[in-house]
This record gives structure tokens, sequence and C-alpha cells, in this order.
């Protein structure tokens, strides 16, 4: 395990940074080392440096709080389970597996005619976080090209923006969580709030 944890300068997290990367803002100082692993250095020609686990922004950042959206994002956020039947397909050594979900539309590009959908009074990206969920492939051929209520289906929760713990989540589904990070990490009852 040698990714890192950035944190905010509040300590919230922010996502999972490679090392290299985490070396490269230590080097110019954008972040602080809160914790390193302890069975490992990394070695240069001219020096040895602790192998960061946690490091900290040291300037509050707004921007970096916004969680991309793309197809991965949306898995992490819907805690890679079909948010109509509540189907979540695993591996054999029971990680989430997303490869199996589809992404759907809540309502569907063909009720859309200008690329943005009305929801609850509002407007919103027909491709984006409030309009788009994880979803099995069953559900999604039964959908079809109809909103929930015209299919007579119900989804688990109102799609929204994810927060920054969603991203954090997205790098468990695919790794273990090292013992540097717990200190940094909310329980499960804060992990999986909206
Ligand atoms: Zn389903």
């Amino acid at each position: 395990m040698a990714e890192v944890l950035l944190l905010n300068s509040d300590y919230s997290p922010i996502r999972v940074v490679s090392w290299e990367r985490a070396i490269t803002m230590l080097l110019s100082e954008k972040v602080s080392l809160v914790a390193q692993y302890a069975d490992r250095v990394i070695r240069s020609p001219s020096t040895t440096l602790p192998w960061p686990a946690v490091v900290m922004l040291k300037a509050y950042s707004k921007m970096q709080n916004r969680v991309r959206f793309n197809r991965a994002n949306v898995m992490a956020r819907d805690l890679f389970r079909c948010q109509y039947c509540g189907l979540a397909p695993k591996t054999r050594e029971g990680r989430p597996q997303p490869g199996a979900l589809t992404l759907d539309h809540v309502v569907p590009r063909a009720q859309s005619r200008d690329g943005t959908v009305v929801i609850q009074g509002r407007r919103f990206p027909l491709t984006g976080w409030e309009n788009v969920v994880a979803c099995c492939k069953d559900c999604n051929r039964k959908k079809a090209a109809r909103t929930p209520e015209q299919a007579g289906m119900r989804l688990l929760a109102v799609p929204r923006r994810p927060s920054p713990w969603d991203a954090v989540r997205l790098a468990f589904g695919r790794a273990v969580i090292p013992n540097e990070w717990s200190d940094f990490l909310p329980g499960d009852d804060v992990v999986l709030r909206r």
C-alpha cells in the first residue's frame, strides 16, 4: 500500500493520491506530513524521506472538495449498488464490482430536449449528479426510456452531488485501508452520510 490520504487544512479527507504526487506536494511545501508508513522510507541518491501515509494541505482548498463527475465516482457515491433494486455485485474476493453495473439517466435522454432535466422544479444537466445513478442491467432494461414513475420503479435515494467522503470511499472499494489513515476517517455512519 503506497497511496496517500490527502486532507484539507481542516483535517477533512479530500481524496487519495499517489505517493509520487504526495512527495511533489511535500517538496513544494503545499502540504505537511501528518502520518507516515512506519515500515518504509523513500530513498533518492541524495536523501532518505519518510514514506507519507497522510498529508494535509497548508492552505484550505474549496476547489478540491468538489468530486469530479464520472462513472467511477457515481459508483462510489451509490455504494456500488443498483439504486432501484439494491443489487450490489461483488467479485469472488468480495470486493464491489462496478463493472457489473450500468449508469442510468433517471429522467431518460429521450425526454430531454436541451440536455437538461427538471427535477422537483429545479433544472439540472441531463448527465450530471442529480440525474445519473448506478443501475443493474436488469433494472436498466426494465426501466428503458421511462422515468421511474412511468416504469413503476422507486429510487433508493435521491441522487445528489457527493461529498468528499464518497471520493475517499472509492479508494476503499479497491484497496485495503491502511492503519495509518484510521485516525482521519470517520465511522461508518458518517461515511454513509450524504
Ligand atoms: Zn437493479
